[in-house]
């Protein structure tokens, strides 16, 4: 027993008759007592004396599959409503990221339709030739029209003679994209609408990359027992828990239904087959279906603390994994997706290195969730694979 304690023992039994002895002794108790701590004031800083390396430039040649150098100009409740594009970085910044990183080139899958994606696949992919491959969207505020379905289909070949490399399907099919656009009932990803435009892109060779639902901890109330508390408390409209949306595994059913259904369509399901928390799942659905790939984007917080699963994920699949990051360019507010020389480097770290326990993300706290992760050290034959290769082959490079 400590002096303190000792204190605080005697105390409890002086009672509070002799009183300098009990002040005393309330005052050691108060001592002795948790303070409490605001969460977002806590910055642990980890006492672990592990080796930190510093990859400065890939090992390979890279193709980021996944990022985001423009978007709409108009969106409303998760739906892109225009044309028109608004650039979040130019070809020279993001060129001088990609020369300093060894990135051969930037897939900017928010590319949009129509005079919007002509005027993106000129400003880049057209002035600097293999630097940029952008990639179109679907114009959903349309999808009322009768003859969408042909409509939609049109302007997939549209965009294909206009430049785009593949179509990209944001969360919008699934979360947002209700029957009046931005109100009524969800539109599911399954839509027989959407069939000619899955079909379309199998015809042309036009990769489908395809997000639905999210983090699995979207999906589950934001309180204490949540991974994410903090993410979601942040941003308490990326929580899809409650109202009228679909369950994580409904969402994925579906789209699961759509690969099946368009079996000469390729499609790279992004952030880690949307399902980086279980990795069983993701290896049943690639099992399933030989049209799928999938992406690392702003998933190696998940894949970096399950690292000995995620190894053996990437022995087994070594062929369908693409490197990306949802980088995007002064994406400040989003550390885990800024497009900067340091979020390279995590990811290089990860890949390449076997360092322990270090941050997936360019930030003072962990934004996704207060973890840290583990390389797993590729070997050179894989990570050329992952890097470069596979990406090329999906683009048709
Ligand atoms: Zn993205």
């Amino acid at each position: 027993m400590n002096r303190r304690q000792w204190l605080y023992g005697a105390g409890m039994i002086a009672g509070a008759g002799q009183l300098s002895f009990g002040s005393a002794a309330a005052s050691a108790k108060a001592d002795n007592q948790p303070k409490p701590l605001d969460l977002t004031q806590y910055e642990p800083k980890s006492m672990l004396q592990v080796h930190e390396t510093h990859i400065e430039r890939a090992k390979y040649p890279v193709i980021d599959f996944h990022t985001h150098i423009s978007v709409a100009a108009k969106s409303s409740k998760g739906v892109e409503l225009v044309a028109e594009r608004q650039y979040l970085g130019t070809p020279k910044e993001c060129l001088d990221v990609m020369d300093a990183k060894n990135m051969r080139a930037m897939v900017n899958l928010t590319g949009g339709y129509e005079h919007g994606l002509a005027q993106a696949v000129a400003k880049y992919d057209r002035i600097h030739p293999g630097r940029f491959y952008t990639f179109a969207e679907p114009s959903y505020s349309r999808c009322k029209e009768p003859d969408y379905p042909r409509v939609q289909a049109q302007a997939i070949e549209q965009a294909h003679r206009d430049g785009a490399r593949g179509l990209k399907i944001l969360k919008t099919l699934g979360l947002y994209l209700r029957e009046n656009v931005t109100s009524g009932t969800l539109i599911k990803i399954d839509d027989p609408r959407f069939d000619p435009m899955w079909d379309a892109c199998g015809r042309l060779n036009l990769p489908v990359a395809i997000h639905v639902s999210d983090p699995l901890a979207f999906f589950t109330p934001t309180d204490r027992f949540n991974e994410r508390y903090e993410e979601l408390n942040h941003h308490p409209d990326w929580s899809f828990y409650g109202g009228d949306f679909p369950s994580n595994a409904e969402l994925l059913e579906a789209r699961n239904r759509v690969m099946a259904r368009h079996s000469k369509t390729s499609f790279v399901v992004l952030h880690a087959g949307n399902c980086a928390e279980d990795l069983q799942n993701v290896s049943k659905t690639l099992d399933r279906f030989p049209n799928m790939h999938i992406d690392i984007a702003a998933r190696i917080g998940e894949l970096g603390r399950q690292p000995r699963t995620t190894r053996k994920f990437f022995d087994k699949y070594q062929d369908r994994i693409l490197f990306a990051t949802d980088a995007t360019p002064h994406g400040d507010e989003y550390p885990q997706q800024v497009f900067n020389d340091k979020l390279y480097e995590i990811y290089f770290r990860f890949l390449e290195t076997e360092d322990e326990y270090f941050d997936y993300a360019p930030a003072k706290i962990p934004p996704q969730g207060r973890w840290r992760i583990y390389g797993i050290n590729l070997p050179e034959a894989i990570l050329s694979k992952v890097y470069y290769e596979n990406a090329a082959r999906v683009l048709r490079i």
